[in-house]
């Protein structure tokens, strides 16, 4: 077994995050990004794309309620406050990572902790400038991690009409991996 130096992998680790960062900078509809670190049992996966994702998932139940959900006298309407309001009580409706990816069974991995987050992009485009980024983050316990052959984007495409690929960056323990994911290769080989 070959094996990367502590310092070498926590370096790789490091690079992620700032990948991360460039991510959340590129906010692009239609592309979404995952990262999946493996570690020991500890599987974790963040998963990000643009929240407008999210409005069209419901955009059907919108309309009718929506003027009678404010009426608790709010004589200036914070329109950013709402609008992130809004974003974040609907991405916590997918309270599971396993609404977007699909483990082997046999990996048994159990979700300990999922978060949520929406940040508005600060990207200078002005097209995207009021537009805002998604994020979930699960951290998952896996009992047989060996089993773990591979992982099934194939709930996320069903759920967002307007996904059309997703770029993912892994880490298995030293080894790492980048594949961009489609409709219709939706399964990442670990
Ligand atoms: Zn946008």
């Amino acid at each position: 077994m070959r094996c990367i130096p502590m310092t070498l992998a926590i370096a790789l680790i490091s690079s992620f995050a700032l990948a991360e960062q460039r991510h959340a900078s590129s906010h692009v509809h239609g592309l979404n990004h995952a990262t999946v670190v493996l570690e020991g049992n500890s599987l974790q996966i963040s998963y990000e794309f643009p929240a407008e994702q999210l409005s069209e998932y419901d955009e059907h139940k919108h309309g009718e309620h929506k003027h009678g959900e404010h009426k608790h006298g709010e004589h200036k309407h914070d329109e950013q406050g709402d609008k992130n309001h809004a974003l974040s009580e609907k991405l916590e409706e997918i309270d599971s990572v396993f609404a977007i990816v699909r483990l082997p069974k046999n990996a048994q991995c159990k979700e300990a902790k999922v978060t949520h987050s929406v940040t508005q992009v600060t990207s200078n485009d002005k097209e995207h400038a009021s537009h805002y980024d998604a994020l979930i983050e699960s951290t998952l316990e896996c009992s047989t991690p060996n089993n773990l052959t591979n992982i099934s984007f194939e709930p996320a495409f069903e759920r967002f009409d307007d996904l059309e690929k997703i770029e993912v960056e892994g880490l298995l323990g030293t080894r790492a991996l980048s594949e961009t994911l489609t409709v219709t290769s939706s399964s990442l080989a670990l």
